[in-house]
């Protein structure tokens, strides 16, 4: 059930000279088909995601985990952008500033439109040389479905490529998380479809309150960030953001 308090209180902030920051997570792209890591079908033939996106797993059997892999981007090359995705592709000139930031890999954004999205954990549709060979750029789009042989191989050296994501346990690119950091100094926060567990993406919250922001969460079920928010809204994404942008723009 909707509830027209909250909605009011983020209209009222949602004013053409605000600087917005939307932060996404796997939520966002729930309703396109894409599955969530931690929902009902987030396993692959009985494997947890925590176990197949690592350095160590990549290590020990690339195989496997490009098997995981190369199945994720045929579902995802099957899945649309869904109106979530398309209201906050329409947002992007609509505000003072706006800032895209999602943990998202499947490029879904992209697809509706947003540009300058930062992608803190990278791109399903980026591959790299695993053995960082130098001989190639560092990363680049590819987006053949299916692979014709796993794991596909670095054209220079031949080692195997990498997909182009950030898996547990890695660093994030120092540049993308300060433009991060930068973007908590705004005026409303949302941060969408995320367990909210993973770190630094779920402590951008805490800086954009410390900068003043409204808070808002959006998320049908409680995370760790839905206590500490101004406010939660517990629905959809799919269903919150058509709303809003009617309450706001027609
Ligand atoms: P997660 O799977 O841990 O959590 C998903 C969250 O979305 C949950 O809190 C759930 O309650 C919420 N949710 C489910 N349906 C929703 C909907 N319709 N509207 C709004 N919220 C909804 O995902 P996360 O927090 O993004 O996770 C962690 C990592 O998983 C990220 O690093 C990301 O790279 C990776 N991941 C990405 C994708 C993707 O690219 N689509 C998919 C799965 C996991
Ligand atoms: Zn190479």
């Amino acid at each position: 059930m909707a509830d027209p308090v909250s909605y009011a209180r983020l209209q009222k902030r949602l004013t053409p000279a605000a600087r917005v920051t939307v932060i996404t997570g796997a939520g966002v792209s729930a309703a396109s088909g894409v599955p969530t890591f931690r929902g009902p079908d987030g396993l692959w033939q009985s494997f947890r995601a925590e176990d197949l996106a690592t350095p160590e797993a990549f290590a020990r059997d690339p195989y496997l985990v490009w098997q995981w892999y190369d199945w994720r981007r045929q579902k995802i090359a099957a899945c649309e952008p869904n109106i979530a995705h398309h209201v906050l592709a329409s947002w992007q000139h609509q505000f003072a500033s706006f800032t895209l930031v999602t943990q998202n890999v499947d490029g879904l954004h992209e697809r509706a439109g947003s540009e300058n999205v930062l992608r803190m954990h990278g791109s399903i549709w980026e591959v790299g040389c695993s053995r960082d060979c130098g001989k190639v750029p560092h990363r680049w789009r590819d987006d053949t479905v299916p692979f014709v042989a796993l794991p596909p191989r670095c054209p220079q050296c031949d080692a195997p490529l990498r997909p182009g994501v950030v898996w547990f346990g890695e660093a994030l690119d120092p540049d993308i998380v300060e433009r991060c950091l930068m973007a908590t100094n705004c005026d409303v926060f949302l941060i969408v479809g995320t367990s909210a567990v993973v770190y630094p993406a779920a402590g951008l919250v805490d800086h954009a309150r410390r900068h003043g922001a409204l808070t808002v969460e959006i998320n049908p079920e409680s995370t760790p960030a839905t206590r500490s928010v101004d406010v939660a809204i517990a629905e959809p994404a799919e269903v919150v953001f058509p709303r809003l942008h009617d309450r706001l723009f027609s």
